[in-house]
């Protein structure tokens, strides 16, 4: 006896939607039914622990059946089933909170937007995306009887007994024809349908099966080709971030990170994330081996797949991980999202958050353990991700920036890499900063005057020359209570631990030094004014004449350059030239300065300085011909 039923209004607009859309993306309605047989067989078998009557011996399996001829697409499962009143309660009311928000967003977006239904899924009713028809024949587990249900979306739905040897549920999709125009492809065809189940349901723990038919050319010519119809398994089935993590083979993670990251090298280590308590999330997380080519580009593909429940639900979901981790290729499984959960609600989301959480607490760990464990390994890993982990220090909260300080590696005066914790240790009696350069690369900071009063005074200098260095050691908290002190910048004060009649001492010595050339500063200061806003005289130079340093708080050019490149308009920083009181070049200056006061060459030799101190710190001389000419003209007299 069948009868026909009105759907209830909002299962109406939704229908309406649903078939009038122009959305792309229609291959989710596959994703939608294999998930529910998911869900259904998980019922069965839990039930089934505890009552006999829904127990079954049969192999718990969702099966796909094709048929072109018919041009239908039938999905079954042995799963738990549904009574007559379940039918009609879950499949003629809107019961779920996720389908009213959905009719909701589209009413507000009007003719809903194409990506709307790609962002709230809307399960059983995308099938009338691809489906003209659609027929329910199901039989609740325990259940003597079967029902049907179809409707061909015209606002109402027929339901009615069914014969149905075994419990389980059959969804025969009457497809629509295939059409480029809109987007639809032909669900009857083999390939496609394998190729959605790789996309969305790889890896729902149940096999997903598939009667294949294959003709073969006979093997003599002029034999008659054979058939073959053979049972195929569509799934890979191994969630392997769902298995105990020590059964797990180097060689499958191996395999499933290929899979995941489309990276052909095999990654650095990994990290298994399991949450349990209010909510659940299991996850695998990757450190890759490499630098991926775009981990600078704003538009770079991020690498944490979320999926719900098994199914696969986005790409790339931002939300999961900070953009300082954003070279962790994996996978986050959460147990209790909805389905059809849209970016928006993912970025309010408690549970979201808890788990970025914990992937950045995990990631850093692993990092952690690497620098203690496999120091060679990391030094390369920090080599790759270091810059994108220091981008952290400006934006991660402070506890992150703590930890990111705790594994950051430099190279130093001293070391080809070290930790802030090591530098630290082997920091000297008086030694009260954490010294450090900032410079283009490592050759133009190593040969820079600037560090010539460090070196002589048995300081280490940290070198830092990733682009991110600067802005982050500016605002740099402090570590293990050393502040950061750029050599680069401002006034040295070397002296600071010094005993008081020795610091006097010299002090007594550089005003005297100051007052007997100051004429001289002078001269240089006004043959300068275009290139430098000071000139005076150095406390940190022992070999060289001259350096340049920023004033206190100034920008680097470095930052300069950085900030040009990010297309921001900055005024030309003049810096400051410093001139070495001890050096022979000095004196030679201060004796033509006082036998004659309006020398030309003082000009020139200001000039030469000048460029010298450029040159030093590898930096590009602004008029290189005049340079050159000065230089001739100095070989020659
Ligand atoms: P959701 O899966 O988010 O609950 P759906 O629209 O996909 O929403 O499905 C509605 C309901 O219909 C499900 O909650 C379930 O109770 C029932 N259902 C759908 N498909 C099946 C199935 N294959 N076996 C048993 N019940 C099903
Ligand atoms: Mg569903």
């Amino acid at each position: 006896m069948s009868s026909r039923h009105e759907f209830q209004a909002e299962v109406k607009q939704l229908l309406d939607l649903m078939i009038h859309s122009l959305y792309s993306h229609k291959e989710v309605f596959l994703r939608e039914l294999v998930s529910n047989a998911s869900d259904a067989l998980d019922r069965r078998r839990f039930e089934g622990l505890t009552n006999e009557e829904v127990a079954t011996d049969a192999e718990l399996v969702i099966r796909l059946e094709p048929n072109r001829a018919e041009r239908t697409l039938t999905i079954h499962d042995n799963g738990i089933g549904m009574s007559r009143d379940e039918v009609v309660e879950n499949l003629g009311t809107i019961a779920r909170s996720g389908t009213k928000e959905f009719v909701k967003a589209a009413k507000a977006a009007q003719d809903g937007g194409p990506d709307l239904i790609g962002q709230f899924g809307v399960g059983f009713y995308s099938s009338f995306m691809v489906a003209d028809e659609v027929t329910v024949v199901t039989r609740r587990a325990g259940e003597e009887r079967g029902t049907r249900w179809s409707s061909t979306a015209d606002g109402s739905y027929e339901i009615g007994d069914a014969d149905r040897d075994s419990a389980g549920t059959s969804i025969v999709l009457k497809l629509k024809e295939a059409s480029e125009d809109e987007g639809l492809e032909d669900f009857a065809d083999e390939y496609a349908l394998r190729r959605v189940i790789k996309k969305y349901s790889d890896f729902v723990s149940y096999p997903i099966k598939m009667e294949v038919t294959r003709t073969r050319p006979g093997e003599n010519e002029g034999d008659a080709p054979t058939i073959e119809t053979n049972d195929e398994q569509l799934n890979s089935q191994t969630a392997i971030w769902a298995r105990p993590k020590d059964e797990v083979t180097a060689e499958e993670h191996e395999q499933f990170y290929r899979h995941i990251a489309h990276d052909w090298s095999a990654p650095a280590s990994h990290v298994s994330l399991r949450i349990e308590g209010t909510f659940e999330a299991q996850g695998l997380l990757y450190i890759p081996s490499q630098a991926p080519f775009d981990l600078y580009h704003p538009e770079m593909k991020r690498g944490i797949q979320l999926y719900v429940r098994r199914v696969f639900i986005m790409d790339e979901a931002k939300e999961l991980a900070p953009s300082w981790l954003r070279f962790v290729k994996g996978v986050v499984d959460a147990q209790d999202l909805d389905l059809n959960v849209s970016r928006e609600m993912l970025q309010q989301s408690r549970q979201i958050r808890a788990i970025r959480k914990q992937i950045v607490k995990k990631i850093l760990d692993e990092l952690q353990r690497l620098l203690k464990d496999e120091r060679e390994k990391y030094t390369e890993l920090w080599g790759h991700f270091g810059p994108v982990v220091k981008e952290g220090l400006l934006q991660g909260d402070e506890k992150d920036q703590g930890r990111i300080l705790d594994i950051t590696l430099a190279p130093s005066t001293k070391e080809a890499s070290t930790t802030l914790a090591e530098y630290v240790e082997r920091m000297p009696e008086g030694q009260e900063a954490i010294y450090y350069l900032v410079g283009p690369n490592l050759d133009a900071v190593k040969r820079s005057p600037h560090l010539e009063a460090f070196a002589a005074k048995g300081y280490e200098v940290l070198f830092f020359t990733d682009n991110i260095d600067e802005i982050w050691l500016e605002r740099a908290p402090s570590f293990q209570e050393k502040k950061f002190v750029s050599i680069g910048h401002g006034e040295v004060d070397l002296d600071a631990g010094a005993d008081e009649t020795e610091k006097a001492e010299k002090e007594e010595a550089r005003k005297s030094q100051e007052k007997e050339l100051s004429g001289l500063l002078t001269k240089l200061r006004a043959h300068l004014q275009e290139d430098v806003k000071e000139v005076r005289l150095s406390t940190r130079l022992t070999s060289s004449p001259v350096c340049l340093v920023g004033d206190e708080g100034d920008m680097s050019p470095q930052l300069e350059k950085l900030m040009g490149q990010l297309g921001k308009e900055v005024p030309k920083v003049k810096r400051i030239l410093e001139l070495n009181p001890d050096h022979a070049v000095t004196s030679r200056l201060q004796t033509m300065f006082a036998e004659n006061e309006g020398d030309d060459r003082l000009e020139d030799y200001a000039h030469l300085l000048y460029g010298q101190a450029v040159l030093a710190e590898g930096g590009q001389l602004p008029d290189p011909a005049r340079f050159g000419n000065l230089v001739a003209k100095l070989m020659t007299t």
